[in-house]
C-alpha cells in the first residue's frame, strides 16, 4: 500500500509528477491514515510504502508510520534528504532508525550541478550532509538505504548496475557514504516534466522515444500489479502516477473507506500512453 499523503514539499522539482511544492497546501487526515491503517491490516498488506510531496512535513506523519511499524513488514518512506536538515525535522533521522524505516532518496545525480539544477540550488550539498547522518546511524549497513536516480531530460537512464557502480564509487571516494541499492526512474511525461516537454514540442518526440523502446519482459514486474496506491484525500489508483493524471482504479468502490467492509476483487490495471515510461528499456521504479 502507497500512501501520498500529501503534496506539500520543501522543494520544487523540475521533473515532480505530483507537483509538489511550498505552495501547496493538500495533505491526508488523520481519520483517512486511520482508514488507510485499518484497511492495511484487514487486508493483510505487507509493505507501506509513505510518500507525499515531503511526508516529513505532514500533520501525523509521526503517528503514521509508528502505527505501520505496528502491522506492516517493511515501512517505507521516501523522503528529499534536505527536509531532514531543517530544525523541525532534524530528530526524524534517530526516529527513522528506532522504527526500522526503509529510506528510499532521490538524488538525481552524484554530482552538484546536475542535481542543483534538477532540484534547486544547495540541494546537493544538503543530500550529501544528510547522508553522512544517515549512514552515521546505521542506514546503509544494517538499516536499508536506497537512492534513486532519474535522468535530466527527455531520455531513458542508463543501465540501472552501471549507474549503482558509478553513485557507488563516486560518493564513497569522495564522501565515504554508502548505500545499499540504487534505482533508476524513466521520467514519467506527465506533470511538470510532461507540461515542460510540451511548452518545448518534445512531447512527442519523447512519447516516440518511449514508444519505441517497449520492453515486454518488463510487464510481468509493473508496480501496480501488486500495490495500491491511496491519495491525499483517500482516493485508489493503481499506481501514483496514474494519481498524477487522476486516472482511478477500474471499480464502483474507488476509495479507501469502501474497503473498510469490502474486499477487494480482481479488476483490470487502468492504463494509458504515460504507461509507456514504466515499459521503456530495462522498465522503471
Ligand atoms: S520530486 Fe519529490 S522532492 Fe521534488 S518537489 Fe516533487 S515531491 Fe518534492
Ligand atoms: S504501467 Fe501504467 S498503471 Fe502501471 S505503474 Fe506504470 S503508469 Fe502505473
Amino acid at each position: 500500500m502507497q500512501l501520498n499523503i500529501g503534496k506539500i514539499c520543501n522543494l520544487c522539482c523540475k521533473h515532480c509528477h505530483v507537483q509538489a511544492g511550498p505552495h501547496r497546501k493538500e495533505y491526508m487526515s488523520k481519520e483517512i491514515m486511520d482508514d488507510c491503517l485499518f484497511v492495511f491490516k484487514k487486508h493483510n498488506f505487507k509493505t507501506m510504502d509513505i510518500t507525499g510531496g515531503a511526508p516529513e512535513m505532514i500533520p501525523n506523519f509521526e503517528y503514521l508510520v509508528a502505527q505501520s511499524r505496528k502491522i506492516a513488514k517493511e515501512v517505507i518512506v521516501r523522503t528529499n534528504l534536505c527536509i531532514l536538515l531543517q530544525e523541525k525535522y532534524r530528530h526524524l533521522i534517530e526516529f527513522y532508525k528506532d522504527n526500522k524505516v526503509t529510506i528510499f532518496c532521490s538524488l538525481p545525480f552524484y554530482t552538484k550541478e546536475t542535481t542543483d539544477g534538477i532540484r534547486g540550488e544547495g540541494v546537493y550539498d544538503s543530500s550529501i550532509e544528510v547522508l553522512k547522518k544517515l549512514n552515521s546511524v546505521g542506514y546503509g549497513k544494517d538499516l536499508t538505504l536506497n537512492l534513486v536516480y532519474n535522468p535530466d531530460g527527455a531520455f531513458l537512464p542508463d543501465s540501472q548496475k552501471y549507474l549503482e557502480n558509478e553513485y557507488r564509487k563516486k560518493l564513497s571516494e569522495k564522501y565515504g557514504i554508502v548505500f545499499n541499492n540504487l534505482f533508476t526512474i524513466t521520467n514519467n511525461p506527465i506533470g511538470r516534466f510532461g507540461m515542460s516537454l510540451y511548452k518545448k514540442d518534445h512531447l512527442k518526440s519523447y512519447m516516440l522515444k518511449l514508444f519505441n523502446a517497449y520492453n515486454e519482459d518488463t510487464v510481468e514486474f509493473l508496480m501496480c500489479r501488486n500495490e495500491i496506491n491511496v491519495s491525499y484525500d483517500g482516493y485508489i489508483f493503481d499506481c501514483d502516477f496514474n494519481q498524477a493524471i487522476d486516472l482511478k482504479i477500474n471499480s464502483n468502490k474507488i476509495h479507501i473507506s469502501d474497503y473498510k467492509n469490502h474486499n477487494f476483487s480482481k479488476r483490470k490495471i487502468a492504463l494509458g500512453n504515460h504507461c509507456y515510461a514504466c515499459t521503456a528499456g530495462a522498465g522503471s521504479s
